[in-house]
């Protein structure tokens, strides 16, 4: 066993790549090389955790973030420590994202190798293309270096939707970059997380100006409360139904719990232990149907927003400055102010009108690999090393991460971790569901000497 074939190449440094870096090099480092490959010039941070806007808060729950899932208390600890205290009172509340970013950050730090031969290296680049060959794996960044190991682990997370249309801003840039109008109307499409995210940059901004956020259905995030999970026995929930059973049987909790003076967060919260599972048991037609309908339903309750978050764009609602319009774009006419927005609200056939100032895309985050424009993945998509599930929301993965090609092998050297695996495990977009994957991936490449 040479040095070359303990060496784990991790592309990505954004949240999954550190919590798999961390847990590699966790114990025997000198074991193990890992080189983790990140484009962005700070790692940890990702599309999530960067240094934007101190308002942006997490929408978990400190207590529920912590980096190390043997260790729930970690980031809270973490945070306790900090020369300018916690923050909040007590772990049930929710901190800055940057802040995350900072946690990540310190949590790698320390296991950077000095000389480079043992830990971990970081390599700032972004790697576009990655090759399998019988006793190794080869990772080329743009500036044509080439980088051999003996693993290699995709951790590419979110794709940033590129705008929908030429000229639109997207949402990771803040509104004064965009140079958007103080006054003017600002279309936001999407009425989810990030769309709630670019309403409090906008504020920030000292944005006076109407604000309008169009969806198809036009559902708000729900809020958090302080309730606690629901206890499920593993015996009444029907794995394996059909979707329209299992989505009767759960409504039917929902109401008994809330019936009996609970609350239906806690209902959500006390399935999520079993939400891979119930993803995976599901047939194929059903997860299809679920993502057609249910989809929409299950993310607004499913990612919460902090309570304060949520106080602020009810006064927004409440004084107009903030609409919410379900319905559909049908055209937008370019004109001297912006443009011209035609749609359609939902269950009217007459089209309506609005002036805008700006359109700024919030519809999210490109889920359909086969429409990614990242280089890695689609390094591996075009050699047939991976392929889309058959849903396309993910790549094909082996419930232990490695990643399937076009024949349908999985890989022995080749896996990946985070949002990219969401077609094999549904719920593994938050930190304590990935935590866990890293940890389970790691393990795994720990205890291989070389890949079998
Ligand atoms: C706005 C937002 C807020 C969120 N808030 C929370 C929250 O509060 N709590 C929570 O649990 N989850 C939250 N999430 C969910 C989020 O998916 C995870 O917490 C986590 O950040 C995912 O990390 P990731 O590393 O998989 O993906 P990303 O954050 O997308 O990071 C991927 C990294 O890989 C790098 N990369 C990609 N391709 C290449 C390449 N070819 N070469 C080199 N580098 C590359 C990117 O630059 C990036 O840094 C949020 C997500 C978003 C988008």
């Amino acid at each position: 066993m040479g040095p070359e074939q303990r060496h784990a190449i991790v592309i990505g440094g954004g949240a999954s790549g550190v919590l798999l870096a961390f847990q590699l090099l966790k114990t025997n480092p000198s074991d193990l090389r890992v080189t983790l490959i990140e484009k962005r010039p700070e790692i940890g941070r990702g599309l999530a955790y960067h240094a934007g806007n101190p308002e942006h808060l997490l929408n978990v729950r400190v207590m529920n973030m912590s980096a190390l899932p043997d260790d729930p208390d970690h980031f809270w600890n973490w945070l306790c420590a900090r020369p300018g205290g916690p923050l909040c009172p007590d772990p049930y509340c929710f901190v800055p994202r940057q802040t995350y970013g900072d946690y990540l950050a310190e949590l790698i730090a320390p296991l950077k190798s000095r000389d480079g031969s043992q830990g971990l290296t970081i390599v700032h680049g972004e790697c576009v293309s990655i090759h399998e060959n019988p006793s190794d794996v080869a990772v080329t960044l743009a500036g044509g270096t080439r980088i051999t190991g003996s693993t290699a682990v995709l951790a590419t997370g979110h794709d940033a939707a590129a705008p929908l249309l030429a000229g639109h801003a997207v949402p990771w840039a803040s509104p004064a970059d965009a140079g958007i109008d103080t006054d003017a109307t600002v279309l936001i499409l999407g009425t989810g997380l990030s769309m709630v995210d670019y309403v409090l940059s906008l504020l920030r901004y000292g944005h006076q100006g109407r604000i309008v956020a169009m969806s198809r259905r036009g559902l708000l995030p729900r809020a958090h409360r302080r309730v606690d999970p629901m206890r499920f026995a593993e015996s009444e929930i029907p794995f394996g139904a059909e979707i329209g059973t299992l989505l009767r049987w759960f409504r039917g909790r929902i109401e008994m719990h809330v019936a009996a003076g609970g609350d239906w967060r806690g209902a959500i919260d006390g399935i999520r232990p079993y939400t891979q599972r119930l993803w995976q048991e599901l047939p194929l037609s059903s997860r299809r149907r679920f993502l057609e309908h249910a989809r929409a339903w299950w993310d607004v309750h499913r990612h919460r927003t902090a309570p304060e978050v949520e106080a602020c764009i009810a006064e927004l609602l409440a004084t107009k400055r903030l609409t919410v319009i379900a319905g559909k774009l049908s055209a937008i006419t370019p004109n001297s102010d912006g443009a011209l927005v035609h749609y359609r609200r939902r269950g009217q056939a007459e089209t309506s009108e609005l002036q805008v100032g700006a359109i700024i895309d919030c519809t999210g985050i490109v889920r359909d690999p086969g429409a990614s424009t990242n280089p890695a993945v689609r390094s591996l998509l075009d050699q047939g090393l991976a392929r889309i599930d058959p849903l396309r929301i993910g790549i094909d993965v082996t419930p232990d991460g490695a990643i399937v090609n076009r024949e349908g092998s999985p890989s022995r050297r080749l896996y990946a971790v985070g949002p990219l695996t969401r077609a094999a495990f549904w719920e593994i977009i938050a930190v304590p569901d990935i935590r866990q994957q890293c940890a389970e991936l790691a393990k795994r490449l720990r205890a291989h000497d070389e890949p079998s």
